[in-house]
């Protein structure tokens, strides 16, 4: 089967790893701090915690902003349940923006209508968080001037968008945002195995986030309520979590981050190559965005029009031909989990077409130039007979 996504490991990510395994430590020692350091240099933001995976972040983002009981929440229904399950672990309320068809991403005409009637409602949320869907960013300048005039905060969730960039600055740089949280499971731009990073140019949110990464403790004097009784003297301020990332897990994103550029361009290649060959199709891609340079984490696909029915088949029909095309993302609001909340289907009609026209082809640094071929062929075919049997029935 070729995969959807796949990790691309080389021998000095298994040296790097292995050189750990070997040393004094194999969590809290050197290499969390180095990539973290090597991590807000390439973005160009000023500080960097690193966990155990992006959901981590994104649950200590939403604390450090002090989401709580009695807040909301807004983010894209077209995202993974993480994002949005990250606002109810703090006890606030989630509610969701409907996106725009044609880029995946939160609409930013459907934000500001809501915005609108939140106000003169009383129920502004307190925090947004845009989802850079595939790795091409959401507009964030038009969303930070939205969080001016209505008094919200902004986690970019750029889980897919490692490497990628925005009006020439890297996602990352929270230009448009207090928080920008990436995720490197080894389906992502790169890898830790599981890992997650929180980039933000607030040392305030970064000191906070450090806390609940490990169990709400500081060693620093400077931070505790009385002088320190000596070398062995911690305390606990608050109450946190143990979201560490191991240095196994840091050796290995230190050791990929050499080939991040190289990664994301692979990843773009291939992209204009699929392109090219859906060019004067019926096949729709989503249309990029001429303010960001796109990681492409997914290359994702329109069907031409709304049919549950072939797209459904059509999915099926490639997975049977050894080629794992997915879908990204089931509306996080038709989860039953969300629906118990009292979210319905049609909430968010748009999300609701989108899932039955996307397709997420496999897309890798290392897909090879005869496997894409054949996804491209395979496609185009099942398309074909798609059609041919629609315009049966319409006989
Ligand atoms: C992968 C992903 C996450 C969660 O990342 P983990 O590192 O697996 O916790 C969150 N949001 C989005 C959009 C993702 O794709």
């Amino acid at each position: 089967m070729i995969p959807y996504g796949k990790q691309d490991i080389n021998q000095d990510d298994i040296n790097a790893v292995l050189e750990v395994l070997t040393s004094d430590f194999l969590t809290q020692g050197p290499k969390v701090p180095l990539f973290e350091k090597a991590f807000i240099k390439k973005c160009a933001a000023k500080f960097g915690v690193a966990v155990n995976s992006a959901t981590s972040a994104l649950h200590i983002a939403n604390l450090a902003l002090g989401v709580g009981k009695g807040d909301l929440v807004w983010t894209s229904p077209i995202t993974f349940v993480a994002t949005a399950n990250s606002a109810l672990y703090c006890g606030a309320a989630i509610d969701f923006v409907d996106i725009n068809l044609m880029t995946g991403n939160i609409c930013v005409d459907a934000l500001e209508r809501k915005l609108i009637f939140a106000e003169e409602n009383n129920t502004l949320p307190k925090v947004i968080i845009p989802v850079h869907l595939a790795g091409q960013s959401c507009d964030m300048a038009k969303i930070h001037a939205l969080s001016l005039k209505y008094r919200f905060k902004i986690i970019e969730d750029a889980s897919h968008a490692v490497g990628a960039k925005y009006k020439g600055k890297p996602v990352g740089s929270c230009q448009y945002s207090d928080i920008t949280v990436f995720s490197f499971h080894p389906v992502k731009i790169i890898t830790s195995a599981e890992g997650g990073l929180a980039v933000t140019n607030n040392k305030l949110l970064a000191q906070a986030m450090r806390q609940f990464r490990s169990h709400g403790i500081v060693s620093d004097e400077a931070s505790m309520t009385e002088p320190s009784h000596g070398p062995w003297y911690y305390q606990q301020i608050g109450l946190g979590f143990n979201y560490r990332m191991t240095e196994l897990q840091a050796a290995l994103g230190l050791s990929q981050m050499t080939r991040l550029d190289e990664f994301v361009t692979k990843r773009n290649a291939l992209a204009k190559i699929y392109d090219q060959a859906f060019n004067n199709t019926s096949l729709l891609r989503l249309t990029p965005n001429d303010n960001a340079y796109s990681s492409y984490h997914l290359y994702i696909v329109l069907l031409a029009s709304c049919d549950k029915g072939s797209h459904k088949n059509i999915i099926s029909q490639l997975r049977e031909k050894n080629i794992c095309a997915h879908l990204h993302y089931i509306p996080v609001h038709t989860q039953p989990y969300y629906q118990k909340l009292g979210f319905k289907d049609g909430d968010y009609p748009i999300a609701e077409e989108y899932y039955q026209r996307a397709i997420s082809l496999p897309l890798y640094p290392n897909l090879a130039v005869k496997e894409q071929q054949y996804i491209i062929d395979t496609l185009l075919s099942e398309i074909k007979t798609s059609n041919h049997k629609q315009k049966l029935i319409g006989q």
